[in-house]
């Protein structure tokens, strides 16, 4: 437990120590930087520190302040989830009860008036259990723009017993004048090779994969944690048999592509309809690695890593015109959903297209 515990953006860290250190707690703090970073997290564990009974600019997580405050955290989590899945907007706020530490996020597009309201409302007054009240505003860049006003007001006048934090992936996505109140903590973002040590550590993911889920995961250690290779794989496969029976012929033996394995690997990319989005993403994503292999970009730049070899023996058989004939087929196929017009038929077409485009 404690700042130790928490990977990577040390600067940030040591910022939010030095705070703790001194005593002086800002009214208003700003964390911003790329998503999956961390900064929720570190907010509330920096809600942890103010209220810890052990330390003074670090959290045991264990003393009853702690607890308290990861209760109130949960608590919170749970009654959100309630309130957002309510079909009537305006029902989502009835007889909000706010804890000392509470995490305010969107309920829908929006951080709504009556949310700020309510911290307006009590952040004034003693904590009700706690030493320190946190307020801690989650996608701050969401709150209604009738509601910035009342948030503007409390961070003008800044409570003594309440610091607000807000995270947000941009600072220039808040009003200047909500900015200028703010102590602002930027963030950055995870590199590659901490990713890859952390997936090393926890061992979820098998070795040879590690390096495919740290780029996959694109700089976000929370994508990185959750990311469902078994998922990935499940959606890549088929397209991978799609590629391979256009493009794995013995030269000279076989002069048509494989069509039984190609039909079922199009019957298996249009099997569900409510993942066609993601379908399409990692197809994108195959034919763009290609793209840069046959340009020879360095692998570093391939999202498919632990493909690099099979790929390679693929882009020059495609070429460049390959390649191009593929994508505008995904376009068009993707044009023509919304007409509902059948996938595994476009994609079938799209084969022989590509076959007769190569055989030349
Ligand atoms: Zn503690």
């Amino acid at each position: 437990m404690g700042f130790d515990s928490f990977v990577d953006n040390t600067k940030a860290v040591g910022f939010l120590r030095d705070i703790l250190a001194t005593g002086q707690i800002p009214g208003a703090l700003l964390l911003c930087g790329p998503d999956g970073v961390g900064k929720k997290t570190l907010a509330t564990m920096f809600a942890k520190a103010l209220n810890c009974e052990r330390f003074r600019d670090d959290f045991c997580g264990d003393c009853v302040h702690c607890r308290k405050v990861q209760e109130m955290l949960d608590t919170a989590q749970r009654d959100f989830a309630v309130r957002r899945d309510l079909k009537e907007v305006s029902k989502r706020t009835e007889g909000f009860l706010y804890f000392d530490v509470q995490v305010i996020e969107p309920l829908g597009r929006f951080i709504l008036i009556e949310q700020v309201r309510q911290i307006r409302n009590i952040a004034y007054t003693r904590p009700f259990e706690l030493s320190r009240r946190v307020f801690i505003i989650d996608q701050a860049q969401s709150v209604h723009w009738q509601a910035v006003d009342v948030l503007l007001k409390v961070l003008e006048e800044s409570p003594d017993t309440t610091t607000l934090i807000l995270v947000s992936p941009n600072r220039f996505g808040l009003r200047p004048t909500v900015r200028s109140r703010c102590r602002v903590i930027q963030f950055k973002a995870i590199d590659e090779s901490t990713l890859l040590n952390i997936l090393a550590e926890e061992g979820r993911v098998p070795p040879a994969k590690q390096a495919l889920v740290a780029r996959l995961a694109a700089d976000s250690l929370a994508r990185a944690k959750v990311f469902n290779l078994e998922e990935f794989q499940r959606k890549r496969n088929p397209w991978l048999e799609y590629l391979s029976s256009l493009l794995d012929r013995r030269a000279g033996i076989e002069a048509e592509p494989d069509w039984r394995m190609l039909f079922e690997s199009t019957r298996v990319l249009s099997e569900h309809r409510a993942e066609f989005e993601d379908t399409l993403r990692v197809g994108y994503s195959l034919l763009s690695d290609l793209t840069r292999v046959l340009e020879r970009q360095p692998d570093a730049e391939v999202t498919n890593i632990d493909l690099v070899g099979q790929l390679k023996n693929w882009a020059p058989k495609l070429q460049f015109r390959g390649i191009e004939a593929l994508k505008a087929g995904l376009d068009e196929a993707n044009r023509l959903y919304s007409r509902n017009i059948n996938f595994q038929l476009c994609l079938d077409a799209l084969a022989v297209d590509v076959n007769n485009l190569i055989k030349n």
